[in-house]
């Protein structure tokens, strides 16, 4: 029998899928749900086991991991499926979702009242860093509970960094990603007047890269998604304008004035609302190189 604790895995998307299956591959059993089939399917086929009712899969396990949307979701599996009832007191739930800070703390709150530790632990690193188990991980919990956490985690990522109690993650999270997309914003603004006054993109990214506007928009998203037209990252463009709510709301809560934030958010929303569901989030250079001048 494994000395490894037994993990229910419950969202098996884009992230949770490799990041399942890096569980897997270090000694973890795993059993994992998601609505989707196919994504049930290829657990399976990694060696986990699958079930389509997420209450059959968290019986018996030591450690439930969500990797889930939103918080929205988080909640109706928790409250309205029953999984949060259903967990015996001493197990640990850990949700890697990019969560809302305040949902997460009330949650973890209800769960202590159960005898639940309850560690939120949002990723950043993207599809290629769950692959490689190298995403960043940064965990809000109490000591003891992100300390349980932290040999599993440790599969998931290569740095784990316990920034406060719960829905501390979820906070640095949002703002991380209100950074990257603000970042991404004003890249795409500057390589599309780059290119309209006649120079390469390539060499001008090149040279901010040695310079001080670079960012991981400059490194990697326009290197390896938008410059090929590939807009494959992986990353959902409603998942960053969710990420970047999260943050907007985060600093209206704090009273401190965020006007450039509110303007970035405001113009991902435009992107969002103009295409389509699936939208990779770095085809806002698309988008915006597609806006008329006149409609500013
Ligand atoms: P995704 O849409 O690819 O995966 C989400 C999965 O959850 C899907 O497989 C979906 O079927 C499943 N799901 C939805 N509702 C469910 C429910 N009620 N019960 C069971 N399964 C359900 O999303 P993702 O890109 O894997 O992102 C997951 C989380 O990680 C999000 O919070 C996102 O913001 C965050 N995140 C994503 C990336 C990235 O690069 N994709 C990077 C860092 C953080």
């Amino acid at each position: 029998m494994s000395e490894r604790p037994r993990v229910a895995f419950v969202g098996l998307g884009r992230m949770g899928l490799p990041m399942a299956g890096n569980l897997l591959a270090a000694g973890y059993p795993v059993t994992g749900s998601d609505l989707s089939e196919a994504a049930r399917s290829a657990l399976a086929e990694a060696g986990g086991t699958a079930e389509a009712d997420p209450l059959r899969a968290v019986d018996g396990a030591d450690v439930v991991v969500l990797m889930l949307p939103d918080s929205r979701v988080v909640d109706a599996l928790l409250f309205d499926t029953g999984v949060l009832g259903a967990l015996p007191s001493g197990t640990l739930v850990v949700d890697m979702s990019s969560s809302e800070p305040e949902a997460t703390r009330r949650i973890a709150e209800l769960a202590a009242e159960g005898g639940v530790a309850y560690v939120d632990a949002p990723v950043s690193g993207g599809v290629s860093g769950a692959r490689a188990g190298s995403l960043t991980i940064v965990a809000g919990g109490t000591d003891a509970d992100v300390e349980r956490a932290r040999p599993l985690l440790e599969v998931l990522g290569s740095r784990v960094l316990h920034v406060g109690p719960a829905g501390a993650g979820d906070a640095v999270k949002a703002l991380n990603n209100l950074l990257s997309a603000t970042h991404l914003l004003v890249t795409s603004e500057a390589m599309l007047v780059a290119r309209r006054f006649g120079l390469d993109v390539g060499q001008v990214l090149d040279a901010v890269n040695t310079s001080s506007g670079r960012s991981g928009s400059t490194e990697k998203k326009w290197p390896d998604f938008i410059v090929p037209e590939t807009y494959d990252s992986g990353f959902g463009l409603r998942l960053m304008v969710k990420d970047m709510g999260i943050a907007v709301a985060l600093a209206e809560s704090t009273g401190v004035p965020t006007p450039l934030s509110h303007d970035a958010l405001a113009l991902w929303r435009r992107a969002a609302d103009d295409l389509p569901e699936d939208a990779d989030h770095t085809e806002i250079a698309r988008w915006l190189s597609g806006q008329n001048s006149t409609d500013e």
